[in-house]
């Protein structure tokens, strides 16, 4: 007889540890896998993220946090910084994370598995998503589940295997390239988040310094995927280090694709629930989705918990959650998605000036968005077009 659980979550990321531990605190029999061989590595990540947001799901701990940044920096290929205040943003070790979150799954009742992979899906007979077939460190064996979370990150393939379709346009995939790097001392601020941004720097996205500390931080692009060329990644990255940390030694090397689509349209069907990465629910300008992943992951699992409490797991029921997360998040993700189609499109001198203008604004008297308009003002095409700025809440008052 297969083994048979409520709720099989494919993936133990952050959308899968939520989802896993959400479904768990209901009471519903949970069984995570995640297939490497070690939860949270290797870190994928420049790891950033808002700290508000973090915490409806995990207590802030400093033995994953590296680093507290209050102000973020707007940066140029000419050399020019507009430092602005930000929320409280936190710079963590994602693998201490990654691992405490599934930790909290774990303890919550959910049988977590590292080194177990899904290989395939397995339906009913009325072609509904019924289970998988896993291979549990070399083992295989069937799985049935009431429910399917498909959290398997950016390169998912259970959503695929259902028939929903998850590739990308190549101008709506980040292809992002990092170095943990160690540098003396007094190179970058501690508590200033840099992102730098121009074609010089980063073709079709943004280059960034997170600091984890005085002397290690995250240095990092993504290009948009349709003109990261072979080797692209690699030469950009080189280039913005040798320039802005000519001392730099490169500790660790991180490379990985985040789609930033805005969103599937399908993310659930008949027996299943795609979350996260899976889903295409990064942020579509900056391409950060940790926190993104985890607030879809405590949808799916709102509408599994009642699905499942209903007996009714059907193609219909579970669209519950598409529409919650359309509803939440749809307008402010089709908002972002132009603005980085707008910034993808700026030429080197429309990033020098804009950045520069920013830079001499008085910043303590003017808020995000009048900022913003002061800078757009000088070219009247793109603040046309940066209308998207209001409809993500950055209201121009
Ligand atoms: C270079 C780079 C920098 C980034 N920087 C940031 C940042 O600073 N801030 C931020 O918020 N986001 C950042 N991101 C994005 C962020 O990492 C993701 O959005 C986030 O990890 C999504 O979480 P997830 O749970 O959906 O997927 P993931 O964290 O990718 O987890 C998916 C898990 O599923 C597992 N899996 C896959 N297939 C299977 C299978 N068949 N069976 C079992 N397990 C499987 C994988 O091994 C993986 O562990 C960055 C991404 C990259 C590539």
């Amino acid at each position: 007889m297969p083994r048979s659980v409520d709720v099989l979550v494919v993936g133990g990321g952050p959308g899968g540890s939520v989802a896993a531990r959400r479904c768990a605190e209901a009471g519903l029999q949970v069984l995570m896998i995640e297939k490497r061989q070690e939860i949270g590595a290797p870190v994928r990540c420049g790891e950033a993220i808002g700290a508000e947001a973090t915490r409806a799901f995990i207590d802030l701990d400093p033995k994953w946090i590296d680093a507290r940044i209050t102000r973020f920096a707007l940066c140029n290929g000419a050399g020019s910084r507009a430092v602005l205040p930000s929320e409280l943003t936190l710079v963590i070790n994602r693998k201490l994370f990654d691992l405490e979150l599934a930790r909290l799954a774990a303890r919550a009742g959910a049988e977590v598995r590292a080194r177990t992979q899904a290989e395939g899906l397995l339906t009913d007979g009325q072609g509904n998503v019924s289970g998988a077939r896993i291979k549990s460190v070399g083992q295989p064996e069937d799985v049935q589940a009431r429910i399917v979370i498909a959290a398997d990150g950016a390169e998912s393939q259970v959503a695929r295997w259902a028939g929903v379709r998850t590739v990308p346009a190549l101008a709506d995939l980040y292809v992002g390239l990092q170095y943990l790097v160690c540098a003396p001392p007094g190179v970058w601020m501690p508590d200033v988040a840099e992102y730098h941004f121009g074609p010089s720097i980063a073709p079709g996205g943004y280059g960034w310094v997170f600091p984890k500390g005085d002397d290690t931080a995250n240095v990092g692009l993504v290009l948009a995927g349709d003109r990261a060329t072979d080797g692209e990644a690699r030469a950009c990255l080189d280039r913005f280090v040798a320039r802005r940390i000519p001392d730099a030694s490169i500790l660790s090397v991180v490379a990985g694709g985040i789609p930033v689509s805005g969103g599937l349209k399908q993310i659930s069907t008949g027996g299943l629930l795609v979350v996260g990465d899976a889903a295409h629910q990064a942020e579509p300008m900056t391409g950060g989705g940790i926190n993104l992943a985890m607030m879809a992951a405590e949808l799916a699992a709102q509408t599994a918990i009642q699905a499942i409490r209903r007996d009714d797991t059907s193609a219909k029921a579970l669209k519950a959650y598409a529409d919650a997360w359309h509803s939440r998040y749809g307008r402010q993700r089709a908002g972002l998605l132009s603005l980085r189609r707008l910034l993808a499109g700026m030429s080197e001198g429309e990033y020098v000036d804009i950045i520069a203008t920013l830079a001499r604004q008085p910043a303590d008297n003017m808020n995000h968005g009048q900022l913003m308009l002061a800078a757009f003002l000088r070219h009247p095409r793109l603040l046309l077009e940066a209308r998207a700025l209001v409809d993500i809440g950055m209201h121009l008052k």
